[in-house]
């Protein structure tokens, strides 16, 4: 095929972006704005070896489920990129995209997929907006950016964010011309005004209003305090400081200018607060619907040691943690890893502990220390877990394990590593419409393993082995010596297998395997030497 050619073509399947696919004599077309079963007339806009794209000049056989999108920006605005098609379908679609997927690249002929989760009323479902800034000779323009490209499509009361929005825009708009301030251009990094950012919380009706600006300093601070508190709702009115030229939305830096730092918001009966920079889910109704199920399919009875790999600031984390013993929390961002440790102490959670890092890493040192988990929660981003996390798991073995992902072919991938020892069920695979509008889909999944082992629990209490029945060193003197002597961090448990190994005698119930099944990692030479050495220092051999 070639550029400007015109060609007649059955829309077959739909893409990643919830572009139609259709195909000609093996050459690959990509259509916007089309769906599975039409047929089209098309103009090749952009042609590669093997696929290209093209525009649809005419719907010649259009699809039931077509229907004509209530957002004027539809079709353009690279938001909602499935507004034309009916949101029953759009459910039905993305169904059978995580089936397919879970087929095609996890090789799981015969996996249930659960009906997906929808919204009730799929519109105005976002608690966040960010709307680039920009100019024209009409005056101050902001919207959305197109699918792949940065140029601005005017949009003032998009219909999937907050009712208030079209308000704070108008008023900002006004600002921004009264005071005569300029847009920001990306391609001469000249201009102020970058991008005005929205977030409401659901429950609560608080609004925060950020403005992005290309500068170190903001000399309109009253008048754009003067703009929008008048505004209902508005309790915070922030300003962000970004004159970096690249397509990073935020700066590092914020300034309040009215109001809190923050706004609250609920999921469930948890309290979170949402500064500027926070991540935050932005579909609130169905967050709490995705937790709840992933709350469902850790099933925990109270007892459990958690881990929840990729956790954000926690919101996940502090659901489970209501319901465990003890979770851990691993965050790669460290403001997200700290958000978290708020949103504990907000909600008074002592028992979820968060830790900086990549999964990958930090996972295995707990696990050398001693730490294994019942159940494993991972919702990683959209390229999928590391796979030496996932071997770890196989590794470690946990009862459960709730796989949360933004991408089910990526999911699909991990799957059939996590399947390939055949000691996991695929259990359920719950999708939950996240993004209506949007071709994304969000799926939760719930593993079991077939054979459970035996874990031991190591989590001693403390005070019980300040000194040792015998009248020796305790658990926390031989930490202190190895630490001070060799430089190791030891574990409870290798200090027991140890002991063990010295011949000194254990409590019953502590630190031995309670079945031949049991595994526990096993102290590494280096570290034994070191114990020893402390177990001879302080006259126990
Ligand atoms: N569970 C959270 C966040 C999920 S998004 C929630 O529901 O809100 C995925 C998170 O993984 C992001 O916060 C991202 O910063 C983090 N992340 C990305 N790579 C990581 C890695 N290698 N190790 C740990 N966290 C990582």
């Amino acid at each position: 095929m070639n550029k400007n050619e015109l060609c007649r073509i059955k829309i077959t399947d739909i893409g990643t972006h919830g572009e139609g696919i259709g195909k000609i004599d093996g050459y690959t077309l990509f259509v916007k704005n089309t769906i599975p079963d039409e047929e089209v007339n098309v103009l090749v806009v952009k042609a590669n070896k093997s696929y290209g794209y093209g525009k649809a000049l005419e719907i010649i056989s259009p699809s039931p489920h077509r229907i004509t999108p209530p957002c004027a920006a539809a079709g353009k605005c690279g938001g909602c990129t499935i507004q034309h098609i009916d949101y029953t379908q759009q459910l039905r679609l993305k169904q059978n995209r995580v089936k397919q997927n879970l087929i095609r690249i996890g090789g799981f002929e015969n996996i249930e997929v659960e009906p997906i989760i929808g919204m009730d009323d799929p519109w105005h479902y976002r608690n966040k907006a960010q709307y680039p800034v920009t100019s024209d000779k009409s005056g101050i323009k902001a919207g959305f950016y197109s699918l792949g490209s940065h140029k601005v499509v005017e949009c003032d009361d998009c219909l999937i964010g907050s009712r208030s929005n079209a308000e704070i825009l108008k008023a900002i708009k006004a600002f921004i011309e009264d005071n005569g301030l300029s847009a920001y251009d990306e391609k001469t990094g000249k201009g102020l005004v970058r991008h005005i950012l929205i977030r409401e919380g659901y429950y609560t009706g608080e609004i925060m209003v950020c403005l992005v600006v290309n500068s170190s300093g903001f000399r309109y601070k009253k008048e754009l305090v003067s703009a929008l508190k008048s505004i209902k709702s508005i309790k915070s009115v922030i300003v962000n400081y970004n004159t970096v030229k690249s397509n990073v939305i935020m700066g590092n830096r914020c300034e309040t200018l009215w109001g809190s730092d923050y706004i609250t918001d609920k999921i469930g009966e948890l309290e979170f607060r949402i500064s500027a920079l926070s991540f935050f889910q932005v579909n609130p109704v169905q967050t709490y619907r995705l937790y709840s199920k992933a709350l469902e399919f850790a099933d925990l009875k109270g007892n459990e040691t958690v881990i929840d790999a990729y956790c954000g600031i926690g919101t996940i984390s502090l659901f489970l943690a209501q319901r465990a013993k003890k979770v851990y929390g691993i965050e790669i961002i460290p403001d997200a890893t700290k958000n978290a440790e708020e949103n504990a102490k907000l909600n008074n959670i002592d028992n979820a502990e968060f830790l900086t890092g990549k999964a990958e890493d930090i996972v295995p040192e707990l696990y050398n220390n001693g730490i294994i988990p019942d159940v494993m929660v991972a919702d990683p981003p959209r390229k999928g877990c590391d796979k030496s996390l996932l071997e770890l798991m196989l590794d470690m073995k946990p009862r459960k394990i709730v796989y949360i992902s933004c991408d089910s072919a990526t999911l699909a991938r991990d799957l059939k590593i996590l399947c390939s020892t055949g000691e996991y069920n695929i259990e359920k695979v719950q999708p939950v419409d996240m993004f209506p509008m949007s071709y994304h889909v969000e799926t939760v999944c719930q593993l079991v393993l077939r054979k459970p082992v035996v874990h031991v629990d190591i989590d001693v209490d403390v005070e019980e082995l300040v000194q040792d029945k015998r009248g020796l060193a305790s658990y926390e003197q031989i930490k202190a010596y190895v630490l001070e002597h060799s430089g190791f961090k030891v574990s409870h448990l290798y200090i027991a297998q140890v002991k063990r190994k010295c011949g000194i005698i254990e409590r019953e119930n502590y630190n031995k395997p309670k079945s031949e099944d049991a595994r526990q990692p096993q102290c590494p030479p280096e570290k034994e030497a070191a114990i020893r050495a402390a177990l001879e220092h302080f006259g126990m051999i």
